[in-house]
């Protein structure tokens, strides 16, 4: 390992190892593993401010090296979290099998997040794999991510992309990257799980109170703290759900290791974003049964926090049937919490101010008529909103010229404009040009179309910031689009 310490000592890193305070069976210290030839790909300065952190006096080699845990300054102590999960609907005891959290960095503003680099080499968590990553999905988590954040969705962000001078051996040799991940933290409803298949109470409650006092500390005193805790990490999951659906994103493997407590989106594997519009819309080779298609995932969301509340119910109560007891109006409140909030976002991608009890068939018939006719789902909402390039033939059709007269009627009084664009993006990372600038990275080793993509995802809701290429309805493939794990 290259020690260059004196270089890291003023560039802002405050990190802390809170995490590593709880009891030893939820995590393990270790070190990256070096790697050959680090090269930074490609660095996120706009987050790095945010996190205090000012790399730009350092060599491009330390930063490399930092960046790919080849140098771990003085005092930083990294750590692999211990989790289950149920993937697939099976449980499985898992673990970053290939990720290493450097700690938490104080930022400016006094807020907390993890650093973690994913790729990091192999951990006691790592099962069969190598603990590496390859460039190609570590580019596609960075430019997802960032797109997320920027559509306003809660998410994990990414600080840098390093290539690692190593190849990595998955259906052919691929090039190896590490991403440095941000998070509000890495706990999973999977860390719980763990604990309860260790039927550790006692790590349990303080894996709970280490939660609340990170997230949620208003509720630290209360009496009923852990259906508070529940309450919490549902109306947050809700929300993004939600917005999920809001833009068209299916994340696709929503396993419960990959639902956080803090509501962030996390692991963008096999995700992407929907063109044509269809409840069922499945991107994932590995989804045979479409769990986790785009209208399912209220529904998987719904399931997995009853897995998180299975697994707290030891802390509620001694009695199981009183802790159960408890627990049950919390999680039948679901549905009536969900709907709400789901028909609040859909009457603002319509514009509606005013609640009106014609809102519902309004939304429904605009969704039914969708799915028959399979439009481009982000530039309907384009075409409502008045978008001239948007001449699309299905919005010839007159079931949608009649739906659109009744729409128009019903929000012409008010400012609807104005919410559509807060809540419509005229642009989404398209799959095709993710895929675009993906192939070119690994293939070329070129930027050039990463970087533009990168740039235009930061302006969602600006079309006068936005290329026009980028907002045309792709063209139709003739072959269904097919995401991959990348593991
Ligand atoms: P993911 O599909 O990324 O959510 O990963 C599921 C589990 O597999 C986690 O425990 C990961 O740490 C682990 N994992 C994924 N890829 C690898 C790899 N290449 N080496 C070791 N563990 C891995
Ligand atoms: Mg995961």
């Amino acid at each position: 390992m290259i020690n260059h310490n004196e270089s890291f000592s003023n560039i802002g890193l405050k990190l802390k190892s809170t995490y590593t305070q709880l009891p030893k069976i939820l995590f393990s210290k270790l070190m990256p593993i070096s790697v050959k030839d680090p090269k930074t790909v490609v660095l996120n300065e706009e987050l790095s401010t945010e996190l205090g952190i000012d790399f730009s006096n350092l060599s491009s080699e330390d930063l490399s090296n930092f960046l790919s845990g080849n140098t771990i300054p003085t005092g930083i102590d990294p750590f692999a979290q211990a989790y289950a999960g149920h993937q697939f609907g099976n449980f499985t005891i898992l673990g970053d099998g290939r990720a290493l959290t450097i700690g938490e960095q104080s930022t400016p503003k006094g807020e907390i997040y993890d650093i973690q680099f994913k790729g990091s080499g192999r951990t006691p968590y790592s099962r069969g794999g190598d603990g590496r990553a390859a460039l190609g999905p570590m580019l596609r988590e960075y430019l997802i991510s960032e797109a997320m954040f920027h559509l306003n969705i809660p998410t994990t962000r990414s600080l840098a992309v390093v290539e690692t001078g190593e190849k990595v051996l998955r259906e052919t040799p691929l090039k190896g990257a590490i991403l440095t991940r941000v998070a509000a933290s890495h706990v999973r409803f999977g860390t719980f799980q763990f604990l309860a298949a260790h039927k550790d109470t006692d790590a349990m409650s303080k894996l709970l109170d280490y939660c609340i006092k990170r997230h949620c500390p208003e509720i630290l005193d209360s009496p009923n703290k852990v259906i508070k805790f529940i309450e919490l990490v549902m109306s947050k999951q809700i929300d993004l759900i939600v917005n999920w659906m809001r833009v068209g994103f299916i994340h696709g493997v929503m396993n419960t290791d990959n639902s956080t407590i803090c509501g962030e989106t996390i692991d963008y594997g096999p995700c992407a974003f929907m063109d044509q519009y269809d409840h069922k819309a499945v991107f994932s080779s590995i989804d045979y049964q479409g769990r986790y298609a785009y209208g399912n995932q209220p529904a998987t969301i719904h399931w997995n926090l009853v897995r998180l509340t299975e697994s707290l119910l030891p802390l509620i109560d001694k009695d199981e049937t009183n802790s159960i007891k408890a627990a049950q109006s919390t999680i039948d409140s679901f549905s009536n919490i969900f709907n709400k909030k789901w028909q609040n976002m859909m009457r603002s991608k319509l514009g509606l101010t005013d609640q009106s009890e014609e809102d519902e068939v309004l939304i429904k018939d605009l969704l039914s008529w969708m799915q028959s006719k399979k439009p481009d789902f982000t530039n309907t909402f384009c075409k409502l909103m008045g978008s001239n390039r948007i001449n699309d033939e299905e919005f010839e059709d007159n079931d949608f010229v009649v739906w659109k007269k009744n729409w128009k009627e019903r929000v012409n009084k008010s400012d609807y404009l104005n919410i559509m664009k807060k809540t419509n993006p005229i642009l989404i990372p398209r799959n095709y040009l993710v895929e675009e600038a993906l192939h070119e990275a690994e293939t070329t080793g070129r930027l050039d179309k990463f970087n533009d993509l990168n740039k235009v995802i930061s302006s969602p809701y600006h079309v006068e910031k936005v290329p026009n290429k980028y907002l045309d309805t792709p063209i139709k493939s003739n072959l269904p689009y097919k995401t991959f794990c990348g593991t």
